[in-house]
């Protein structure tokens, strides 16, 4: 059993080192809502992912603090937590907001490998030590910053660029990579920016030989991703379609994607993250781990996922330099040329600079009946 005690919910703002572009925007700074369990003497760490807007997914942060404070940290409170993967049941009766039960669940695996003193990497069941990494390229002000860009990612030793399109930001940017670069592993995210009307366009790109084509149509698709798929030559990776091992499944089956992202905020927790995992490896499937632009708490538990063995290609596990000029906790240790490691030790992710370089508010936190308060929940916002 672990005792948990209090559950703290912090939000923080981090301005980006440099300005990120997808096919949904421009984005500048973060606001990133943190969970810190308290629980056998021991203090926890979870990161939720849910952007400012609904864009991405249907959650945002304020979402997530509404349902964490309201429903999912009450039952946490309220439940026999046995281990990390005792989450799902515990939130069970709570539909979607699978970014906010991932933020408490992920913190709760993270005690959990503390009190049995072993790496998170080992509790999760994973295997490499070693864990490849490419970087994903926004959408730039001109080609020519694109060219630079990816000339500097390639110098730090990164095994494989994945450039952000867009209708108007594609062909012509893959032509002018390939050119330049033309044996480099290369591939493109388009987050849902095409509809079948573009079909013939997105099959030009097999002249290209990408890695993958991720998510060029609707956000919530395997249908016609089926349809594009038969048309391409190229593998199309799904990664907003996915929400749980079922959603995999489906995919799989219908052969709507030949490759899957697995985001551990988007599938719930680490317990599905591992199940679709695990259904992805059976069926011959490779996985990689997704970036959402994660303090280094965040990209902490997603190394510690991606050393599972069927994380077989280079995941967005990047340094966390490239994103912030200050993380909140030490960042990334030893990289080797486009690599990184997961900790040996257990996890502890300490936030030591929290209020360096970033503007944060302690939010209400929520206790458990007879801690502190003696009062029950003890938020109001
Ligand atoms: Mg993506």
């Amino acid at each position: 059993m672990l005792n948990i005690d209090a559950i703290h919910m912090r939000e923080i703002n981090m301005p980006l080192a440099h300005p990120f572009e997808t096919s949904f925007g421009l984005t500048t700074a973060r606001r990133i809502l943190l969970i810190e369990l308290e629980a056998e003497g021991l203090t926890a760490w979870g990161e939720c992912v849910a952007g400012e807007h609904p864009y991405f997914s249907d959650e945002t942060i304020d979402t997530a603090w509404l349902i964490t404070e309201s429903e999912l940290g009450p039952s946490l409170l309220d439940a026999e937590v046995e281990r990390g993967g005792s989450c799902p049941n515990i939130f069970r009766q709570v539909r979607g907001h699978r970014m906010a039960k991932a933020a408490l669940e992920n913190a709760v695996w993270d005690l959990e490998a503390q009190v049995e003193r072993i790496s998170l990497a080992e509790l999760l069941g994973g295997t490499r030590s070693v864990i490849p990494c490419g970087v994903s390229i926004g959408i730039q002000p001109s080609q020519a910053q694109l060219m630079e860009k990816i000339a500097t990612e390639l110098a730090a030793g990164y095994q494989r660029i994945k450039l952000k399109c867009k209708p108007g930001w594609d062909t012509k940017i893959f032509e002018a990579v390939r050119n330049r670069w033309p044996d480099i592993t290369l591939s493109c995210d388009a987050n849902s920016a095409y509809r079948m009307k573009d079909l013939d366009h997105i099959a030009s790109w097999d002249q290209f030989n990408l890695l993958m084509i991720e998510q060029p149509l609707w956000y919530d698709d395997f249908y016609f991703h089926s349809m594009l798929q038969k048309r391409l030559k190229t593998d199309i990776c799904l990664d907003e379609s996915i929400r749980n091992r079922r959603d995999a499944l489906a995919a799989i089956d219908m052969e709507s994607c030949r490759i899957l992202n697995i985001k551990v905020g988007r599938v719930g927790g680490f317990s599905e993250a591992i199940a679709v995992h695990n259904a992805a490896e059976e069926r011959g499937i490779p996985v990689w781990c997704g970036g959402m632009l994660e303090t280094g708490i965040g990209r902490s538990h997603n190394i510690a996922l991606s050393s599972l063995p069927n994380f077989s290609l280079p995941g967005d596990v990047s340094a966390s330099s490239r994103y912030w000029s200050q993380d909140i906790i030490e960042p990334a240790r030893a990289r080797l040329r486009g690599t990184t490691r997961p900790h040996r030790s257990p996890d502890r992710s300490p936030p030591d600079a929290l209020g360096k370089g970033t503007s944060h508010r302690l939010k209400p936190s929520i206790y458990r009946s007879g801690y502190r308060s003696g009062s029950g929940v003890a938020s109001s916002r």
